[in-house]
């Protein structure tokens, strides 16, 4: 069976004190959840350290937002793989949609990216999804059947089983507007499709998470749809309460 899984990305958001209550709070309404949920949380880079110290030991996993594309060096103000897999985290987001459009992210960068992390032993979740004018012309599938080919065709099976994939239409991050359950379910199919085409049965085995607006008001619904597994979850992983109660929809 396929793990549902539900991890917050904290984004550029709280201080490293408030970053280090948020995660206790987590950690203390964890227990309402199923246990089949694999509960993670994103925290920047700063909080790491201080965020493994109070997930230690429970059921919440810890996840690094980004990494460098290089093993080590001179790269000002990167972080690398093995600096990220020290402090206890073991997966790291790549490829969200702000690293692609603020920061220039291409595939082939996050080609370099998903293998490096995997080769450090992390579970990249890997983001794909497309933008409002590409939906409005009727290109959402192709954009991320583009998006998986050019970046999770380049792995091994070995190395894909390690992989979570996450949906996020781009015009449902942090607007407000979430993809409807049938218009999630259907791309999600689609991406496990695609995923198959390679990969064969394993896709079946794929968590694929569904990011955009997801709210304990309509995580119900969504993970209810037979192919989304879970959530990523911005705005409202930045409560505790909230996203908790995503969690507790499955
Ligand atoms: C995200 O950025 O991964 C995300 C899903 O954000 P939000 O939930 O705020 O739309």
């Amino acid at each position: 069976m396929r793990k549902h899984i539900v991890a917050g990305n904290w984004k550029m958001n709280t201080t490293v004190a408030e970053g280090v209550e948020l995660a206790k709070a987590v950690v203390a309404a964890s227990a309402e959840v199923p246990a089949d949920v694999k509960l993670i949380i994103a925290p920047p880079f700063t909080h790491l350290y201080p965020v493994a110290e109070v997930v230690k030991g429970t059921r919440v996993g810890l996840s690094a937002q980004n990494c460098a594309d290089h093993v080590k060096g001179a790269y000002t103000g990167e972080v690398a793989v093995n600096m990220i897999s020290g402090l206890g985290a073991e997966y790291v987001i790549l490829g969200h949609s702000e690293r692609r459009e603020y920061y220039g992210e291409t595939d082939a960068t996050l080609v370099e990216k998903v293998k490096l992390a995997l080769a450090e032993g992390l579970s990249p979740i890997f983001c794909i999804g497309e933008k409002k004018e590409e939906r409005e012309a009727g290109r959402h599938f192709e954009v991320v059947t583009e998006q998986v080919k050019n970046v999770l065709f380049e792995l091994s099976a070995e190395e894909m089983a390690k992989i979570v994939v996450a949906y996020e239409p781009v015009w449902a991050i942090g607007t407000g507007l979430t993809a409807t359950a049938e218009q999630a379910q259907e791309i999600h199919a689609e991406i496990r499709k695609v995923l198959a085409e390679k990969f064969g049965e394993l896709a079946e085995e794929i968590s694929i998470l569904y990011g955009g607006s997801c709210k304990p008001s309509n995580a119900k619904e969504l993970f209810a749809c037979p192919d989304i597994d879970g959530g990523l979850i911005g705005g409202a992983a930045l409560k505790a309460e909230d996203f908790i109660g995503i969690a507790v929809s499955f």
